[in-house]
């Protein structure tokens, strides 16, 4: 609300702002449900207009990803029928750290859609530090110029502690304070998909920036490298090209593994990796697999990576699991009861971007329905994660939950008895045991107090036999099959 005095004519910046939020607003309402309208617009509110650039305060990083994700395009399109072809949009986050004790802090974000950065992992939150330049259309190339192709979330700060990142952690840790004086030079780090190398390797870069400012750094993923070698060889810049690289103090290498049978590259990145390297300049570099079993490499590319030290990033255990689900709802602004956090963290054992993954689609599911995040959400969801990890109820397990069912003794079930009911039992619990595991017959023939396999091979015919013809035993093994799955 503007609180200056009556007497100005011109409209002021603040009810310049509002005026054209609330036009957009208008436009963006007949646009979208009223339910999405209500949880995504109602909330932000704008905060000042300048020069085409309007910011708007949104409540969590969350939100602010959402939005960017599902609104962005009528957002702009209405932006430039309310402020011109130039408007651009930038972001303001709240930080509520619910402890009531912060005072509410604010982040500029550059806009990744509306604005000029090019975001290069899809994975990785904003840029910091202004637009990203092309290196090829800087005219007179100076160093100063060159961004670092950071972003502001992947930190040390940030990045969780555990064993099994130890090494690495702490060898970045001392790259970062020493960029090219240690003998960590390459450095090189290692792990499977998900677990931290790109954060890692940025947050190296982050801190460099932060000790020292002098120091160019710059963040750049294989891929990216190769095309814009490849655009350099069309042009006909090619030198152009290598000297833009050797002129960087820490160049930070993702995802070498992908230079694996492209010799050209390899050729060229064997140029400025000596280079650098004999300058006293960091390299830092990251890779799906350890150096020894990246394949169709150039021997002498192979070698030199061999030279620093080599790290490697390990699947965090569960108490990790749940440090890092902490600090990242800390750092969104969301509560979680304990129960739920530990049921996350429990199931979801193999990657921490999946572990990402399940909080926000939590979230979400809980802003959308309006609903509690409890541990039954939390167990749809995680399901959602864990399908294609291939996990698997053990015999004795389903043993246990059939006699519970019937209310029989567990060890009746390994007994010679040929009482009915325990006859039913036993033969459930093979024909369950032969759906649900990856046991052979034999296997589960020696669970029920070595039977063999051709007793295993009947009792799952009787039991298919009676779900054919008794609508009521059908409906109990149904009832059965579902407890198993659950605990999946
Ligand atoms: P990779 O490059 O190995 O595939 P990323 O660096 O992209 O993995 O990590 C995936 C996600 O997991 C990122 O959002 C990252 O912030 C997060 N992450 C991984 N390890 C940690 C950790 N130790 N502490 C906090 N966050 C982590
Ligand atoms: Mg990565």
């Amino acid at each position: 609300m503007s609180t200056t005095s009556k007497t100005q004519t011109l409209p002021l910046p603040t009810e310049n702002y509002e005026t054209a939020w609330n036009n957009i607003l208008k436009i963006i309402k007949d646009n979208i449900s009223l339910q999405a309208f209500k949880t995504w617009f109602e909330p932000i509110e704008a905060v000042k207009l300048e020069k085409n650039i309007l910011t708007i305060q949104v409540p969590s990083q969350f939100f602010y990803e959402w939005i960017e994700e599902h609104y962005i395009s009528l957002l702009r399109k209405t932006m430039m029928r309310e402020l011109g072809k130039d408007a651009k949009l930038e972001y303001r986050i709240v930080m509520e750290k619910n402890n009531g004790k912060k005072p509410d802090t604010t982040i500029d974000l550059p806009n990744e859609k509306t604005g000029n950065n090019k975001n290069p992992d899809v994975n990785a939150p904003a840029i910091i530090g202004g637009s990203v330049k092309n290196p090829f259309i800087i005219p007179g190339l100076k160093k100063i110029n060159i961004d670092p192709q950071l972003y502001a979330a992947y930190t040390f700060d940030t990045f969780v502690e555990g064993d099994c990142n130890r090494l690495a952690r702490s060898a970045g840790f001392a790259v970062a304070q020493k960029p090219g004086g240690t003998s960590f030079n390459p450095l090189v780090i290692y792990s499977a998909v998900g677990l931290g190398k790109t954060h890692l390797a940025q947050a190296i870069g982050n801190h460099i920036k932060n000790l020292h400012s002098g120091k160019t750094v710059l963040y750049v993923q294989i891929e990216k490298f190769a095309n814009q070698f490849i655009d350099a060889m069309k042009n006909g810049h090619i030198n152009d090209f290598i000297h833009f690289y050797q002129l960087i103090d820490v160049l930070i290498v993702d995802d070498i593994q992908f230079l694996a049978g492209k010799p050209k590259i390899q050729e060229i990145f064997f140029t400025i990796f000596n280079h650098l390297h004999q300058s006293q300049k960091q390299l830092v570099l990251t890779s799906d697999r350890p150096v020894k079993d990246l394949q169709d490499m150039d021997e002498r590319l192979l070698s030199r990576f061999k030279w620093g030290l080599s790290a490697d990033l390990q699947v965090p255990d569960f108490e990790t699991r749940i440090a890092i689900l902490e600090k990242k709802m800390y750092a969104d602004g969301i509560e979680l009861s304990r129960e739920v956090v530990e049921f996350v963290a429990y199931n979801i054992n193999t990657n921490v971007r999946e572990l990402e993954g399940a909080l926000t689609s939590l979230l979400a599911q809980s802003v959308l329905n309006k609903k509690e995040i409890d541990v039954e959400l939390a167990k749809k969801i995680v399901k959602n994660f864990v399908k294609s990890v291939t996990r698997e109820v053990s015999v004795e397990f389903i043993q246990k939950t059939v006699c519970e069912f019937y209310q029989i003794p567990y060890d009746k079930l390994k007994e010679k008895t040929r009482k009915r009911h325990v006859v039913q039992a036993r033969q459930l619990s093979m024909y369950l045991a032969k759906n649900f595991t990856k046991n052979s017959l034999k296997s589960i023939g020696k669970h029920f107090g070595g039977r063999d396999h051709s007793t295993v091979i009947h009792s799952c015919q009787a039991v298919q036999n009676m779900v054919d013809t008794d609508i009521a035993f059908k409906e109990e093994v149904t009832e059965l099959e579902k407890k198993i799955s659950m605990s999946l």
